[in-house]
């Protein structure tokens, strides 16, 4: 029996490489003009850098990490996000000492025992940015205005919708989270087994129930809005502001409360509104405190995650044309070992200015090779056999028209270079 993918994980095969080349292209392109820089993080981590940095409460380090002990016996984690990761390195780093706020982004795979389903996997892929030590509400709009860009680069800005909302600060959000804690307890019969079960241990993340049952009981619980302290209210209403001064649509969504612990103040999403269950296409906030709960200094931050599978999706409504496989400009088809002798170098010249061709092996006949050249849906043949050998020259047949013209084979390379030149 052959082996199999194991259940959640996914291969990226050829067909779809060049959408993932395209999101990847645009977040370097988007994020770097706005002067973030990149980060390459490792894909596993001692598991206490997750159980603090994303909250021993939350339903990640609960029941999703991949957690394993190594040969010492040490508890390590494939990261389930990079927020946590990012943080360890501007810590050990010492990052917290250049001009801030230092902009950083790293894209690459998470690990997360969910239950696998259309856009929702085990490993799958972020683009994760965040900006470091300043905590003033025009970085909020910025960073929200950047991650829009990003999607109007890939032309699919169109299909979604921004949530925003604020959850207040140390001083005012566990006044609310009492205030929660209160109201569901009086509720607790009409909540989904799940929400009774996190209503005292983690009760924002009740709000974000999308069971029908709970539905009533979310519908009737009291505001995060009611709640904001004066300095909380005063900057997520600058937040709005700046993002109206920047023309960016978005709307008001009090139980936008996401999955990690340590979010205050702004957070925000982006659906799809044609994705289905999984729709929530990128997310994020702001988690001041959290840098120093690590162990650095008293800096704020925030950030977001953009779901690399959920926008290939999205990529994929669009025109797949503009997705299709990229077609070599010729075969090269040498009829025995001496022509291909002098094909080899021709090949070698072509490709070595980034033009692809593809070249035969001199055994196949040519009619076969000619089938081939028509699979791969080259614009030339090049054929070389006996008779061009003895007179120093290729014929290249131009695959749609049949038509047939000689080459010496001296100027062959240059040739085809010009061919492709042309594409
Ligand atoms: P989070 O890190 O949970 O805030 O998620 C940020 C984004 O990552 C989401 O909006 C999704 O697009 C994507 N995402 C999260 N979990 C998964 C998953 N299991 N499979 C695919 N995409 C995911």
């Amino acid at each position: 029996m052959a082996i199999k993918a194991v259940r959640g994980v996914h291969d990226i095969l050829p067909s779809e490489a060049e959408k993932w080349r395209c999101v990847e292209t645009t977040a370097r392109r988007v994020f770097e003009a706005y002067g973030y820089e990149e980060i390459r993080l490792p894909i596993f981590e001692r598991t206490e850098v997750f159980a603090r940095g994303i909250g021993e409460a939350t339903d990640i380090v609960q029941k999703e990490m991949y957690t394993f002990e190594d040969r010492s016996g040490e508890s390590l984690t494939l990261r389930p996000e990079a927020t946590a990761s990012l943080l360890r390195a501007y810590i050990e780093h010492g990052l917290f000492v250049l001009p801030k706020p230092v902009k950083l982004y790293t894209i690459g795979p998470m690990f997360r025992y969910e239950r696998p389903q259309a856009g929702r996997y085990r490993q799958f892929h972020q683009v994760n940015v965040e900006a470091l030590g300043d905590d003033h509400p025009a970085l909020d709009a910025q960073v929200i205005a950047m991650l829009i860009e990003f999607f109007r680069g890939l032309d699919i800005v169109q299909q979604l919708k921004l949530q925003i909302n604020s959850l207040g600060d140390s001083n005012c959000r566990p006044v609310y989270r009492e205030r929660l804690i209160g109201y569901f307890r009086t509720h607790m019969a009409r909540l989904c087994e799940d929400c009774r079960e996190r209503a005292e241990r983690n009760p924002l993340r009740v709000l974000d129930c999308k069971k029908p049952e709970c539905r009533p009981v979310l519908d009737g619980a009291p505001s995060v809005h009611d709640s904001l302290c004066g300095d909380c209210a005063r900057h997520f209403l600058d937040v709005q502001n700046y993002l109206k001064a920047m023309s960016i649509p978005y709307e008001i969504s009090p139980r936008l409360v996401r999955g990690l612990d340590y979010y205050v103040r702004t957070t925000f999403e982006l659906t799809a509104t044609d994705l289905g269950a999984q729709n929530a296409v990128a997310g994020g906030g702001r988690y001041d405190g959290l840098i120093e709960l690590l162990g650095g200094p008293a800096d704020a931050g925030i950030g977001f995650a953009i779901g690399i599978e959920r926008v290939v999706l999205l990529l994929s409504g669009s025109d797949e044309n503009a997705w299709g496989r990229k077609r070599p400009l010729a075969l090269l088809i040498p009829l025995g070992d001496e022509a291909l002798k002098q094909l080899l170098p021709v090949a070698q010249a072509v490709r070595s200015r980034a033009i692809p061709v593809e070249l035969g092996d001199g055994d196949r006949k040519l009619r076969s090779e000619l089938e081939r050249a028509n699979k791969l849906g080259v614009a030339w043949a090049v054929i070389v056999g006996e008779t061009e050998l003895a007179r120093t020259e290729a014929v290249l047949r131009d695959m749609k028209s049949g038509e047939q013209q000689r080459t010496p084979l001296g100027e062959l390379a240059q040739k085809l270079i010009a061919l492709g030149g042309q594409r």
